[in-house]
This record gives structure tokens, C-alpha cells and sequence, in this order.
């Protein structure tokens, strides 16, 4: 990829755009093109094509996207799946019809089978049912991942799909009714410490076991599949270790600095009960995951009181 390329990075303000924008711009990429939703609305089909057809990217990141954690996902299924296929269907469709060199489109850990082998290698999509807590998003994460493989098979683009596992860092959504569960409870723990509260209360019973991601690390991993990879087989983004619920909360009550007790809230759902990716495949190409957990939690951690302080999220 030349430094000089036009790249359009559709999301630039979530969190994975905003990590993969932080590296363009430190590795001295010097055309990249962002749009605010307000400037460009993603859903409108006119509105892209009209966009594509003025800057012709040579390159597009599809970071854009509509997510949330279990409870959001559960309650909206419409808007997720229609969100999505909205999103991706006008972004792939125009990166073709305006040439675009290559393009990489971003899914998620959650397109694999609830009881898919573990760790996930990418032979397991579609090899069973979908977790129903989060099928819409699935759902429309599948259909992009296989218009990338029509595009690439009839008419030969260079689009490629890359799965990450759950992800965390800086700008995550830190909204306690739809956010994902590691900024969930970096946020209950830090106002549990300030408020001098007895208790924190964590959904579910703990059980569940997730991998978790730096957000940087993956970043680093889509600069390296967008230099490195050229095939339309999806290939999964992880760290390669996963942690029950409860290990997570114990781990960023200690990072936080709360030391009251954990309550467990039975009503809210668990979700699938494990989502550790299987990333040989990326591994085995010469890329591997930077930060530790506990670092990432912490800088994280860092991040999240200078927002509260600046008066952010
Ligand atoms: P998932 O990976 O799609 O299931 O999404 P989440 O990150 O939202 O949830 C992961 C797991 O963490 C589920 O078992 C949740 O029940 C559990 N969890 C525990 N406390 C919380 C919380 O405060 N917020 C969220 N979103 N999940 C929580």
C-alpha cells in the first residue's frame, strides 16, 4: 500500500476506525478520507454512490458499522441487521463500481456457530445456529463477508474480510444499557470506587468466557492484512486467550482500584457461553498481538478518566 494511495476509512469516529485512523496517521499515510455521519449517511445508497463517484478511493476501510453489546443487540434486532446491510451493501457496491483497488471489510467473532468448536477456526462459519442474542448483527456481518467473496469471485476484486473478537480501548461506547461488557464494567468499577459502594453488580453469572483485543492491536492487524493479504477467505484477528466474566471483572475491579464485592444479576442474558478465536492463520503469516490485557485495560482505564475529567463519554 503507497503512503500516497487514497484510502477511504468509512467509521473513522468508532472504535475501530478511530484506532486504525491513529496509525494511517502516524505511518505517514496522507490521503485519508473521513466523513462525519452528518456529512455522509451511510445507510443512503445516492449519497455514497455520489460520494465514490467524486473521490474514487483507491482503497477502502469498512470500519462502519452499527453495534452494541447483548442487551442492545437482543432488544434491536431490525436496526441491526437492517443497519448493517445498509452500511456494507452501499460501501462494497461502490468500491467496486469506482475501481477501488482493494477493500477490507470488518466483522466479528459473533458470524461463527453458539456452539462452534473452540478455539473458532474460520471453517466453522456456518456450520450451526447462530447465539439468538446477537443473530441480527451476525446476520448482516455473514451476507458482507459472502458480497466480498461474490465480488472477488465474478468479477476478481481484491476484498477481503478480516474477523476480530471482542474488542476494547479507547473511544469504545461506554454507555451502560449498550455497551459490551469490558467498558461496562470499567465504568461500574470506577463509580463504585468514587461513590464508596459496597457492591458492583455484573451481568449474568460470570461463566461466560470471552477473548478480548486492543483495539491498537487490531489496527496494527488490518494495516498488516491490507499490505499482506489478498484472498477473499475470511481470516479471524485474535489475542489467542480467553477469560471467564468473572476473572474480567475480579481483573478490573483490581486495575481500578475497587475492592468491594461482586453481586451477580441472573436476569440479564449470558450470551454464548465461550468466543475464543482459533488465529493461526494470521498468526502463521507473521502477525501477533502487542499488548496484554492488563496493560490495555489500564491505558484504557487512563483514557476513560480523561474523558469523565474533560467532560467526554
Ligand atoms: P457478547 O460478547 O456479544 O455476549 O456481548 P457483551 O460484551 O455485551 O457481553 C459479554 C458477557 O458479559 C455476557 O455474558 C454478559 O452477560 C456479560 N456481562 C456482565 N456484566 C455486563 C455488563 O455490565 N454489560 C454487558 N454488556 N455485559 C455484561
Amino acid at each position: 500500500m503507497d503512503r500516497n494511495e487514497s484510502i477511504f476509512l468509512a467509521g473513522h469516529r468508532g472504535l475501530v476506525g478511530s484506532a486504525i485512523l491513529r496509525r494511517l496517521k502516524s505511518d505517514g499515510f496522507g490521503r485519508v478520507l473521513t466523513r462525519s455521519h452528518a456529512e455522509l449517511d451511510l445507510t443512503n445508497k445516492a449519497v455514497v454512490a455520489d460520494f465514490f463517484a467524486r473521490e474514487k478511493p483507491a482503497i477502502v476501510i469498512a470500519a462502519a458499522a452499527r453495534v452494541g453489546g447483548i442487551k442492545a443487540n437482543n432488544e434491536q434486532p431490525v436496526e441491526f441487521l437492517l443497519g448493517n446491510l445498509e452500511i456494507q451493501n452501499n460501501l462494497i457496491r461502490a468500491a467496486h463500481e469506482q475501481g477501488a483497488r482493494k477493500l477490507l471489510f470488518l466483522g466479528s467473532s459473533c458470524i461463527y456457530p453458539k456452539f462452534a468448536p473452540q478455539p473458532i477456526p474460520e471453517s466453522a462459519l456456518l456450520g450451526g445456529p447462530l447465539e439468538p442474542t446477537n443473530e441480527a448483527y451476525a446476520l448482516a456481518k455473514i451476507a458482507g463477508i459472502k458480497l466480498c467473496q461474490a465480488y472477488a469471485r465474478e468479477y476478481g476484486a481484491n476484498f477481503i474480510s478480516a474477523m476480530p473478537t471482542n474488542l476494547y480501548g479507547p473511544n469504545d461506547n461506554f454507555d451502560l444499557a449498550t455497551s459490551h461488557v469490558l467498558p461496562a464494567l470499567l465504568r461500574k468499577a470506577h463509580e463504585a470506587k468514587n461513590s464508596g459502594a459496597r457492591e458492583l453488580v455484573v451481568w449474568g453469572s460470570g461463566t461466560p468466557r470471552r477473548e478480548f483485543l486492543h483495539v491498537d492491536d487490531l489496527a496494527d492487524a488490518c494495516l498488516f492484512l491490507l499490505q499482506n493479504y489478498d484472498n477473499p477467505e475470511i481470516i479471524n484477528v485474535g489475542a489467542g486467550e480467553d477469560i471467564s466474566i468473572r476473572e474480567l471483572a475480579e481483573l478490573i475491579c483490581e486495575i481500578v482500584g475497587f475492592d468491594g464485592a461482586l453481586g451477580w444479576d441472573a436476569s440479564q442474558p449470558d450470551g454464548t457461553p465461550r468466543k475464543l478465536l482459533d488465529s493461526a492463520k494470521i498468526h502463521s503469516l507473521g502477525w501477533k498481538p502487542k499488548i496484554s490485557l492488563r496493560d490495555g485495560i489500564a491505558r484504557t482505564y487512563e483514557w476513560f478518566q480523561r474523558e469523565t475529567l474533560s467532560g467526554g463519554s
